[in-house]
């Protein structure tokens, strides 16, 4: 157990120097991006990095992603950038976007899991790019949850998750995006989409042309690329049942249910959630960006001794829809279609 620091920027002044002191000295410290809240250490720092998978219980074959404060700084930490690679730069930094590069071998052994390339990302985000400009090193950092919980979207839920097990919690407010971030591999000469994230293929696509999503994600049977992609995430406390049908189909699933004596909780749309009856009903929102950012949250808020099942609407799988399914997917533990 060590003791948690945790500040507060809207009221410390000191927040940002302080917490920059402890991820320097190798120390584990969560902040806020715009996607999510991640775990942060000195990425060169081989015992430093080791502490946020220590902290997280996240498999060691799990890569993290380096976060840097400009452009200069990721040209630091890989052996080349292609045309391709270049232009999605110039287009989406800083934003919700993480390259896949090939590493010069500047990041701690730990940071890649010893592959040869390096998932490099700048964050959009005014606590973060202070922090990151502040300690002037890359920052590791990969969601702060415990691995195999719902991502961080508040202070509370990194302090939920982790007090006691790191150094430090610097609380920014709720994030914006909601998701994490879009994995491109850009080895390749067409890129790959290895995880959908906060930046959509669509918007990818109008920059270089053709964009690839992994055909492992949608075919379990195949190896997908992003070594993080074949864990289980994002579990809630109790079952999630995603079903793919009419809010009347949903409605005749929870009332066989709660015959059976279970407590159902719901997840839908603001409009669908007005059309259902359930022991516990939390409208997502009114669009996909709106659902995306309070998905996390939802999947946090059902807990085991007062909902027994969770019944979840499906999304449309295009803009950061694609993201939202693709973690509904994962937290599910069954998908019922008509
Ligand atoms: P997280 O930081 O927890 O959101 O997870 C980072 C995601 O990026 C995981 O799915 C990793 O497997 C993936 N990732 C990070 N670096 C690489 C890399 N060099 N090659 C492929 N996937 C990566
Ligand atoms: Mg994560």
């Amino acid at each position: 157990m060590v003791q948690t620091k945790r500040w507060n920027v809207q009221t410390n002044k000191m927040a940002i120097k302080e917490a920059a002191t402890l991820l320097k000295g190798g120390k584990t410290v969560a902040f806020p991006t715009e996607t999510v809240y991640g775990l942060g250490a000195d990425a060169t720092n081989e015992t430093a990095v080791s502490g946020i998978f220590k902290a997280k219980g996240r498999p060691e074959d799990n890569p993290l992603i380096a976060h840097v404060a400009t452009k200069q700084q990721l040209g630091n930490l890989v052996s080349s950038l292609s045309p391709t690679a270049e232009k999605l730069i110039d287009a989406f930094t800083p934003g919700p976007v993480t390259f896949v590069l090939p590493s010069n071998g500047t990041c701690a052994f730990n940071v890649t899991a010893g592959l040869s390339t390096i998932g490099v990302r700048i964050p959009d985000h005014p606590v973060a790019n202070k922090l990151l400009k502040e300690c002037g090193i890359p920052i590791a950092a990969p969601s702060a949850n415990v691995s195999g919980k719902p991502s961080p979207t508040t202070a509370d839920h990194v302090w939920a998750d982790l007090n006691g097990k790191i150094a430090g919690l610097v609380d920014g407010g709720p994030t914006g995006v909601g998701v994490e971030s879009t994995v491109i591999d850009c080895t390749q000469e067409i890129p790959i989409i290895l995880r959908p994230g906060g930046l959509t293929k669509e918007q990818l696509e109008r920059v270089v042309g053709k964009v690839i999503i992994d055909p492992a994600l949608a075919n379990t049977s195949e190896k997908p690329k992003a070594p993080g992609m074949k864990y289980r995430h994002y579990a809630p406390e109790v079952p999630l049942w995603l079903v793919d049908g009419s809010p009347e189909k949903m409605q005749e699933i929870i009332n066989d249910e709660r015959a059976q004596h279970s407590r159902v909780g719901v997840m839908a749309s603001t409009s669908t959630s007005q059309k259902l009856t359930a022991d516990r009903i939390i409208p997502l929102g009114v669009d996909l960006e709106e659902i995306a950012a309070t998905l996390y949250d939802a999947l946090r808020e059902f807990k085991d001794g007062d909902i027994d099942l969770i019944i979840c609407e499906t999304f449309p799988e295009t803009s950061i829809g694609e993201a939202v399914m693709n973690r509904l997917k994962k937290a599910s533990s069954a998908y019922l279609k008509d």
